[in-house]
């Protein structure tokens, strides 16, 4: 098979696997190309709404991302394959060299596809629910180098256990921490709820704004840390804190917006759904020495509603996952009646929908921005500024 490559001219990609994988959208296209499409097609799901400059594209956008997930399966000719889903299936391709994945953890994930096959360790089958290595999830601190490998089984048991890890550790002496997560549910998520600390500390820690940050295996963190300081420095900047000001970090995850935002406000309360997220965004507080934010382990939208019964805030910054955010949320979100609503997006879709509910409450959009997070894919982030409109 052809191998893949990184144009430094160009900056596209030609990648033998982007067609099955089906990540890669835009591989074949330049990148300047790719960014011209990406205004197009923003441009086309704000109309009527507001406009965007130029999308703010990566400087080298190749092995950017700090997270690898790989599904571990195999076939008559091949024990061990790992990879992706093929599109809308649960055929794995077999992805032997990724260029937007981070380089080391492409070597790691070699490394691990022949450990398994000298382990004698069998895939994970789905449908008879027999085997054992299921899932490969990786993640990187760009900033402090730190590793973890995370190895997702179908079952605890998990034969020759230190014989497996110091061959992985001699061959990486670059990983910090591993961690078993044990998953033999039919879902399509990718870690059940028991974590094993096989070596190290369990999670690893990097430095995004300046601020350092504790990620645990299923704790959100931004994929691009390099686009993400971007961003969040654009989001910070644009909700325009003072020290009177009680901002709402809505969608928290381990606190990374409302702690490089709490040195200009007064207040911060972050509201999160996953109790690992915020755990680690409790000690994110402690490690950066933050005394101004507190953490809620809820829905968004439930903790809106009764916030709204009795409070108000200056700021709320929200960045909800895909689906967006709710009806609920945003119906308290207009009663709370905040001058300024940050909302950063991975999906233009839902946050154009959203933001139509807020300019009907009362908001007008001031600004926005897009910034490529996912280069030669099909997605891209965004992030907009509304104010309330004087009465
Ligand atoms: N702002 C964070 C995380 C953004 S991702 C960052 O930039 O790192 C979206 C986050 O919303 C995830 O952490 C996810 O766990 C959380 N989430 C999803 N549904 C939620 C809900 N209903 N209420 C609160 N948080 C939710």
């Amino acid at each position: 098979m052809a191998k893949s490559t990184f144009n430094e001219t160009d900056k596209s990609i030609q990648c033998p696997y982007a067609l099955n994988c089906g990540a890669c959208s835009y591989a074949g296209m330049t990148y300047e190309g790719e960014l011209k499409v990406k205004d197009a097609q923003i441009k086309k799901i704000f109309e009527g709404l507001c406009d965007f400059p130029h999308i703010n594209g990566m400087y080298r956008p190749v092995y950017y991302r700090n997270k690898v997930h790989a599904v571990v399966s195999g076939n008559k000719e091949n024990p061990i394959i790992t990879g992706t889903y093929e599109e809308g299936t649960h055929n794995v391709v077999a992805v032997k060299q990724c260029l937007i994945e981070d380089k080391q953890c492409n070597d790691i994930m070699d490394t691990l596809r022949s450990l398994f096959v000298s382990f004698k360790y069998k895939p994970y089958d789905e449908d008879t629910k027999r085997g054992f290595i299921r899932h490969i999830l990786m993640r990187k601190g760009f900033s402090t180098k730190e590793i973890m490998v995370v190895l997702v089984t179908g079952e605890v048991m998990f034969p020759s256990k230190n014989n497996f890890i110091k061959a992985l550790l001699e061959a990486h002496p670059e990983i910090t921490t591993i961690v078993q997560n044990v998953n033999n549910m039919g879902s399509s998520m990718v870690l059940g709820s028991r974590s094993i600390v096989l070596y190290g500390k369990g999670y690893i820690e990097d430095v995004l704004c300046g601020f350092r940050f504790r990620i645990s295996p299923s704790s959100f963190y931004q994929i691009n840390p390099a686009q993400t300081e971007k961003l969040y420095k654009a989001a910070i900047k644009m909700a325009d804190l003072t020290k009177k000001d009680t901002l709402i970090d809505a969608y928290c995850g381990i606190g990374t917006i409302g702690i490089a935002a709490s040195k200009s406000a007064g207040q911060v309360i972050g509201v999160e759904l996953n109790r690992e997220a915020v755990h680690d965004a409790q000690i994110n507080a402690q490690l950066n020495n933050i005394s101004n934010i507190k953490f809620v382990n809820e829905d968004a939208g439930e903790f809106l509603v009764a916030y709204a019964a009795r409070h108000k805030a200056d700021v709320v910054i929200m960045d909800p996952p895909r689906s967006g955010s709710t009806p609920e949320f945003l119906d308290s979100l207009i009663k709370i009646t905040p001058s300024r609503i940050v909302y950063i997006s991975c999906n233009p879709e839902t946050q154009a929908r959203d933001l139509k509910v807020l300019v009907k409450g009362g908001y007008e959009i001031k600004q926005a921005a897009a910034y490529d997070l996912f280069p030669h894919t099909s997605h891209v982030e965004s992030v907009v500024l509304m104010s309330r409109k004087e009465k």
